[in-house]
């Protein structure tokens, strides 16, 4: 199908939308672009934070629009900053809740304060990648808000809690009006069979995100405990990930952790120099992580 009819169909009714709410795309990074090439032109600017999922800049830039980075507070979104920095060629602000790396987020009362502020003048993203690894009861579910707030957009993927990353597919939801809109910059097709297929299937398995947020929970304590015992500091908040701050180059680690059989992310390119990301998995994969971090300090 190249327009995913019976995702949109399925993802429609669990939340309560109409199929033209949503948008499916070659993973969640396709449907930025679609946003940006909707409604920026020549001289407009995006506003995003600092340290990010660094995507949403990427795509600005490279399309010939300014992105006006924000940094964090505290690892957290800077709701006044961000406001702080809208002007009349603002067209789109890009949250990331929770955020990619750092895990904070805001939550409900923060979120609608903030659209509130914006009243209809700008879009706003709320990027939810990572919103299936929250349990958090004032976490917002930012679908169920597009109701009251037209100019909102909504990312999800298939790509982290449902492990298909490979198989590229995400998807946006957001008012009729304003996915009619983006409908216009979107590609059909680029959506295979078989990431539709798997995605359909993959909704119907909620007890994989149950099992999949134990052990997350689980070996996070483990993590905690083992990498305070090794004196490293790390920034863990919601998500599958945790950050640790290293006391050499996060590039050296990198290449020496994966000499002892251990892949993590370095995180300079995120602009956190002499952090590394680690990815929460099964507890033998956290011990050789420890294992292999003892070994190279
Ligand atoms: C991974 C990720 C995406 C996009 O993932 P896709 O694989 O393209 O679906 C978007 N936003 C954030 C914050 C992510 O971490």
């Amino acid at each position: 199908s190249g327009d995913s009819y019976y995702l949109r169909d399925k993802l429609a009714e669990k939340y309560k939308l109409h199929p033209d709410q949503i948008l499916v795309g070659n993973g969640a990074n396709e449907v930025i672009t679609f946003a940006i090439k909707a409604f920026c032109e020549a001289g407009d600017n995006i506003i995003t934070a600092d340290k990010t999922f660094a995507v949403y800049e990427w795509v600005a830039i490279f399309s010939g629009y300014e992105a006006r980075l924000v940094p964090l507070k505290d690892f957290c979104f800077d709701d006044e900053g961000m406001l702080a920095q809208i002007d009349a060629r603002t067209k789109i602000l890009f949250i990331c809740n929770p955020n990619n790396p750092t895990g904070t987020y805001w939550n409900q009362e923060k979120l609608c304060r903030f659209l509130d502020r914006i009243d209809g003048k700008q879009i706003v993203v709320v990027d939810e990648a990572y919103c299936e690894f929250v349990e958090k009861e004032d976490f917002p579910d930012g679908i169920a808000l597009i109701e009251r707030y037209p100019n909102l957009v909504v990312f999800r993927t298939f790509s982290k809690m449902y492990g298909l990353a490979g198989l590229r597919i995400g998807y946006l939801a957001g008012s009729l009006e304003v996915v009619n809109i983006m409908r216009r910059a979107c590609v059909v097709y680029s959506v295979n069979t078989l990431a539709q297929e798997t995605a359909l299937l993959a909704l119907d398995d909620p007890e994989h995100i149950q099992r999949t947020n134990t052990l997350v929970k689980k070996e996070k304590a483990y993590l905690y405990r083992e990498l305070t015992r090794l004196g490293l500091p790390l920034v863990m908040h919601e998500g599958n990930f945790v950050m640790i701050k290293l006391p050499i180059s996060d590039t050296l680690a990198y290449r020496q952790l994966m000499a002892c059989g251990v892949m993590v992310r370095s995180m300079t390119g995120f602009r956190y120099p002499n952090y590394i990301r680690i990815t929460i998995a099964q507890h033998e994969a956290m011990e050789a992580l420890i294992q292999a971090l003892e070994a190279i300090l």
